[in-house]
């Protein structure tokens, strides 16, 4: 898809033709990653962060939080747990937190990996390349790290770099890819100072980089956040911001699903936020085939606000469970069983088309033109 059909997409608002959409990246879904649903356990293990995203509540600066670390043994009982309602992977995400060491975060892979049969995916935010390479020796198969936006000026001033350091999530991204790891990345919807343009060009980055996974969700604004200041972060103009509303975040998913056919996609807590009756769901509708249930322990998952208000906050692992089961079943889907590995990892290096692998890949069908 050409930039100028993704950003016509991006404003559409006919209903008639936003549901071809739909149909057409359910269909995409289907053909390219089937009818599975595969369930993420989340640990949300520790909310210390050294960085001052000007969007997470989680930053350094927010000294109205109470911060945690779980210990390795109670990591270790999540994995379990996870083991126990038959997910496939655990995703260990964290804030930038020097307090989880490389030792330590290896040893907690070796024991999971041993202890259990899970896929462990990782999202510590940018650690050194020496890190990202002993946690992939050590076992560690998949890393999330989301480039937020593709607008460099924008990135820079919502994610500062630590003093003196240099932040470059695209960088990084090609390294874990080199160091074998499943990688994903992803991008903030409706970002104060977002333009359509730059929305497109996000979805662009995503096929560029030929990821593996990829989580996109409403920016919701958390009030001890600059970002929540609107003299100090205005909107694009009129007519040009990216609104970070529910309607918005499915085209993104359904487009997502077009440009990059054989990722995982979840549908992700921060747009069952936005609809906590239906967003998972219609999710699943629109492209995505993957659900990220919470499995941090009820006492430490409040404190863990990347945003206020998060979805399921209060509910108990096994009560995420049961309700996803009925959720996924009531749609004509399964749960996926296994590792739930990307079909775009897992398929050879050499494609078909003769195309290598890390270049981009847009075999998806093309949608009808937008009106
Ligand atoms: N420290 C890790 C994990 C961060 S939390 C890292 O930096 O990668 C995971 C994701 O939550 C972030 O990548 C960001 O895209 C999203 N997020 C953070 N604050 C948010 C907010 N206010 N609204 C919506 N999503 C947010």
């Amino acid at each position: 898809m050409t930039p100028a059909e993704l950003i016509a997409w991006l404003r559409e608002t006919d209903g008639a033709r936003l549901a071809l959409l739909w149909q057409q990246a359910d269909r995409v879904r289907q053909q390219s990653v089937g009818a599975a649903v595969h369930l993420r356990g989340l640990i949300e293990f520790s909310n210390h962060c050294v960085r001052q995203c000007a969007y997470c509540g989680l930053r350094a600066a927010n000294r109205e939080l109470v911060r945690y670390r779980m210990t390795a043994d109670e990591i270790l009982a999540c994995a379990h747990q996870a083991v126990d309602y038959a997910y496939g992977t655990v995703v260990l995400q964290a804030g930038e937190d020097p307090g989880a060491g490389t030792e330590w975060v290896a040893d907690l892979v070796r024991r999971i990996k041993r202890e259990t049969p899970l896929a462990v995916t990782l999202s510590l935010g940018e650690r050194a390349p020496e890190e990202l390479a002993a946690w992939r020796a050590a076992g560690a198969d998949r890393y999330l790290l989301r480039f937020e936006t593709s607008n460099r000026q924008l990135y820079e001033q919502l994610h500062p770099p630590r003093p003196g350091r240099h932040s470059d999530r695209i960088a990084l991204l090609r390294r874990l890819r080199q160091l074998g790891y499943e990688v994903g990345s992803g991008m903030m919807i409706g970002l104060p100072g977002q333009t359509y343009d730059d929305l497109a060009r996000d979805l662009a980055l995503c096929a560029e980089l030929d990821l593996d996974m990829v989580g996109v969700g409403p920016y919701l604004v958390h009030p001890a956040t600059p970002l929540a200041d609107p003299a100090r972060h205005p909107p694009a103009a009129t007519g040009e911001q990216v609104p970070n509303d529910e309607q918005m975040t499915y085209k993104v998913l359904a487009l997502l699903r077009l440009v990059c056919p054989r990722a995982n996609i979840p549908a992700t807590t921060a747009l069952a936020t936005l609809n906590r009756a239906r967003g998972r769901e219609l999710g699943l509708q629109r492209g995505a085939n993957i659900i990220m249930p919470n499995l941090t322990p009820l006492k430490y998952r409040a404190l863990y606000e990347i945003y206020p208000d998060k979805a399921c906050v209060g509910e108990t692992a096994e009560a995420c469970r049961t309700c996803l089961d009925d959720r996924i079943h009531a749609l004509g889907r399964q749960v996926g069983s296994g590792p739930g590995t990307s079909p775009n990892y897992a398929r050879p290096a050499t494609s078909e088309s003769g195309a290598v692998r890390g270049t981009c890949d847009r075999e998806g069908e093309s949608p009808a033109e937008p009106g």
